[in-house]
């Protein structure tokens, strides 16, 4: 006997074979094209944004429009966003009947970050921009956001120092964003199946603001930090701090740091920020 929850999902794998054929079209790796067969993960999407008729939604790859369909009869007005210009076709089709949606045919990271501003991003967004697509988010003024992302580089996002997983991003996430991964979800759930799992996540403005005082200096020093990450800070900030001024005094400026013998891997996104503060303030004085 079929279940009523198989009977869906072979729903949703029958039409989407029945649009890419109706369309001719074929998934693309180039655009990371998995599409969702499993309207579960609508249901959770839906859950966890909390969406009511005053929220404006921001869809970053629509694909062919199963998320988009749900989220036009929830909320005010969708904007979604969708690379592939095959893609734009199918989705004007499908979401004719609403007049609450935008489509728009644009790479994601070209569009302005006002696009963001008091949306509520709600996507299984394209794996191969994970990284700038955060980065990207992290610098807008959106409300919140329910992603699915892999399920390695989600728990990169929120790994503690000195795990095996944390890096410069698990340092940008936590200074910008509070993040927690809500769900995971199955490879089986979308098709053609990624290599791997993915899992939902939900991401916050951060509520409590740590003051960068500048931006491109504590970049700079984030990545030259976390290039050598199993190295101590001592070597690796003498070999930093030698291309920014003269050799001489660096010693008396790295004197004060309380965890200059720990390695990059232990320090904290609190310690980093206050390194780079501090170096940024003494090295604008000399
Ligand atoms: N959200 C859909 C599709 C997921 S596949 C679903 O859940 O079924 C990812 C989608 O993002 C594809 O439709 C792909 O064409 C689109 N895409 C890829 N790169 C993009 C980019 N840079 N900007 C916007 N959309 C992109």
């Amino acid at each position: 006997m079929i279940s009523h929850k198989e009977d869906k999902d072979g729903d949703a794998i029958t039409e989407l074979k029945t649009i890419l054929k109706k369309y001719k079209l074929y998934p693309k790796k180039k655009f990371s094209q998995s599409f969702l067969i499993n309207p579960i993960l609508i249901d959770w999407h839906l859950k966890f944004a909390n969406l009511t008729q005053n929220d404006y939604v921001l869809e970053i790859g629509a694909g062919l429009g199963i998320l988009t369909l749900s989220l036009v009869q929830k909320v005010k007005k969708v904007i979604a966003i969708e690379i592939d210009k095959n893609l734009i076709e199918v989705l004007r089709n499908r979401l004719s009947p609403y007049k609450n949606v935008e489509i728009i045919q644009s790479d994601i990271l070209e569009l302005d970050d006002s696009l963001f501003e008091d949306k509520k991003v709600i996507s299984n967004p394209p794996y191969n921009i994970s990284s700038p697509l955060l980065f990207k988010l992290f610098k807008t003024n959106y409300k919140m956001a329910i992603i699915t992302l892999q399920k390695e580089f989600a728990e990169r996002l929120i790994a503690k120092p000195n795990s095996k997983a944390y890096g410069r991003i698990s340092v940008n996430s936590y200074i910008h964003a509070d993040i927690e991964i809500l769900k995971i979800v199955p490879n089986t759930f979308f098709f053609p199946i990624p290599k791997v799992d993915s899992a939902l996540v939900k991401i916050l403005p951060k509520s409590n603001k740590i003051q960068i005082i500048n931006v491109d200096f504590y970049n700079k020093l984030v990545n030259s930090l976390f290039n050598q990450k199993n190295k101590v800070l001592e070597k690796v900030l003498k070999g930093f701090l030698k291309k920014q001024m003269n050799e001489s005094k660096i010693d008396e400026l790295i004197s004060n740091i309380s965890c200059i013998r720990n390695r990059i891997r232990e320090l904290t996104p609190e310690n980093i920020v206050e390194l780079s503060n501090m170096l940024y303030q003494k090295l604008s004085r000399s």
